[in-house]
């Protein structure tokens, strides 16, 4: 069960969420828990339930919500957005729940040391000499590493 504290309740953070690009429809959501039933990730984890981070966020519980590990559980499947009577478009609300959550450092350190590997090697993994070695006795192309040219906000 969630112990909810009312003074640490923030009324806001669902207009916070519905002000990001994917988050509009957040305040539509009326609870018929239809995508939890959708949901792959909560056939195998009970603890992610799709409607409960709505809920929470809906009331206002925007630490537990930006710091939960299960936000970052969605498999970007869809399965919710097609059985929600209300259009909410949950998956898009969790893309901007995990915006607001990167804006906030609540970033699970084994994401933030992949986004450090892509930033550096461009890829998730390190391509060495050996790697480079293996692929030319194949047949194939030498793989060049380079560096992402962009910002990765995590
Ligand atoms: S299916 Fe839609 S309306 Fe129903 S709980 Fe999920 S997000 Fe809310
Ligand atoms: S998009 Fe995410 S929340 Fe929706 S059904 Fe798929 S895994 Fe579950």
């Amino acid at each position: 069960m969630t112990r909810i504290n009312l003074n640490e309740l923030d009324p806001s953070f669902k207009f916070r969420v519905a002000r990001q690009p994917g988050g509009e429809g957040i305040t539509k959501c009326f609870g018929c828990k239809a995508c939890t039933a959708a949901c792959p990730i909560e056939a195998v984890e009970h603890r992610y339930d799709p409607r409960k981070i709505i809920r929470m966020a809906l009331l206002g519980m925007k630490d537990e919500v930006l710091k939960s590990e299960f936000i970052w559980l969605c498999s970007t499947c869809y399965g919710c957005r097609e059985v929600c009577p209300q259009d909410v478009r949950f998956t898009d609300v969790m893309f901007a729940i995990k915006n607001l959550a990167a804006e906030e450092a609540c970033v699970p350190p084994g994401l933030v040391g992949q986004k450090n590997i892509l930033k550096k090697h461009g890829r998730l993994y390190e391509v060495s000499d050996f790697e480079n070695e293996k692929r030319e006795k194949l047949g194939l192309p030498p793989i060049k590493e380079q560096a992402a040219d962009y910002d990765i906000l995590l």
